[in-house]
């Protein structure tokens, strides 16, 4: 893709924060979690807003961490929506009480998205390392609705609570949500960390499939269900992010301008911040946009692959991490010579007793 060719990003998610209360083993954070002391303050976030705006982002993300956790959220979103940005809210949702759900519709947030880690609160709460998260979830839902907020509740599924699917989905409906996004958990980061005690057996994927199924007709016109399903059973990789630098960027706590949460795993890339130059240059220029950006990087089988264009190689993180080599075809690909070993180390894995979490946490863990 030339600089010429170059459509302007469709949403921005804005890591306002690493801060959370909960712990969870699959969060998408990175392991070296950023220090509160080197978040953006205010005016620079909104500074990124408008330079957002301008570039031709049409959605904002507000995301963590846990956004509610900046006392500035107010101000951010109403900020959002003056340059005309479509808002969402992703939180864990423990730290919304009625007045702070109220505040956020006043500021014209559009959108908020909560994610529940299962059914049953012990488990659910385990699975947080939060005691009493599940309640709050639950009230922190109907705080939203009362507010007149359109609700999606994120669902995020492994070896541990697709035995709870069913309920999950009726939850959903009872909280009023309007979408329901089942996500099995992607193993990137602390997700890859708690790899062996997250993951689930072919058997459960596919009776979850087939529930989902079910449910999406059952409940057509009530709920819309996404349904995203683990890499590691796959045979051609997810188009991540829509293709590196094509359609998103993600902005870090400190200002960091990635194309992907996870892109700073990838050593020896330099990625510029919001301080330093402004978004639409690095959009446009950086070289760790240039670097994976369109198909001309690509080895074989990629680089002659009919469907370069559709999953552009899948994700760059993935293939470090697993292959070594971040410029390498996915290993989710079946056509990756390193497919087989990822097909069984899943297999192995979710047969296996389930070792204990590592709780994601400020410290990095030892490996
Ligand atoms: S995945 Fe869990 S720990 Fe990570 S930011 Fe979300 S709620 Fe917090
Ligand atoms: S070979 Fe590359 S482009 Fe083709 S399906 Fe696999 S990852 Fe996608």
């Amino acid at each position: 893709m030339t600089a010429r060719g170059l459509e302007p990003p469709l949403a921005l998610l804005a890591e306002l924060t690493h801060r959370c209360p909960l712990q969870c083993p699959y969060c998408s954070n990175p392991l070296a979690l950023e220090r509160p002391g080197r978040e953006l303050d205010t005016a620079a976030w909104q500074r990124v807003l408008d330079e957002a705006a301008a570039l031709g982002v049409l959605q904002v993300h507000f995301s963590g961490g846990e956004p509610t956790a900046r006392r500035d959220l107010d101000v951010l979103i109403a900020h959002a929506a003056k340059r005309g940005l479509y808002s969402n809210l992703i939180t864990s949702g423990v730290l919304i009480d009625r007045a702070r759900a109220e505040a956020m519709a006043v500021a014209c947030l559009d959108h908020v998205q909560i994610s529940i880690q299962g059914y049953a609160p012990e488990a659910a709460d385990r699975v947080a390392g939060y005691r009493g998260a599940q309640e709050k979830k639950r009230a922190a839902a109907a705080h939203v609705r009362a507010a007149g907020l359109p609700l999606t509740i994120n669902a995020v599924m492994h070896r541990h609570n697709l035995g709870e699917l069913e309920a999950v989905i009726t939850l959903a409906v009872e909280l009023g949500a309007g979408r329901l996004e089942v996500a099995h958990v992607q193993y990137y980061g602390w997700g890859l960390e708690n790899r062996a005690a997250l993951m689930p057996t072919r058997a459960q994927l596919e009776r979850a499939t087939e529930i989902v199924a079910g449910a999406r007709e059952r409940l057509k016109g009530v709920l819309t269900i996404d349904y995203v399903v683990p890499d590691y059973y796959a045979r051609r990789p997810k188009a991540c992010m829509g293709g590196w630098g094509r359609r998103f960027l993600n902005i870090s706590p400190s200002g960091h301008v990635l194309p992907c949460h996870a892109a700073e795993t990838i050593p020896d890339m330099h990625f510029e911040s919001v301080a330093d130059r402004p978004l639409a240059e690095i959009w446009r220029d950086s070289a760790a946009f240039q670097r994976f950006r369109g198909t001309e990087w690509m080895p074989e089988p990629c680089r002659s692959c009919d469907r370069r264009e559709i999953d552009w190689g899948g994700c760059r993180c993935q293939a470090l991490a697993l292959a070594g080599d971040a410029a390498a075809t996915d290993p989710a690909c079946a056509l990756s010579p390193h497919h087989a070993a990822l097909a069984a180390a899943a297999e192995r894995e979710s047969a296996a007793p389930a070792p204990d979490f590592v709780y994601r946490r400020m410290t990095v863990p030892a490996v």
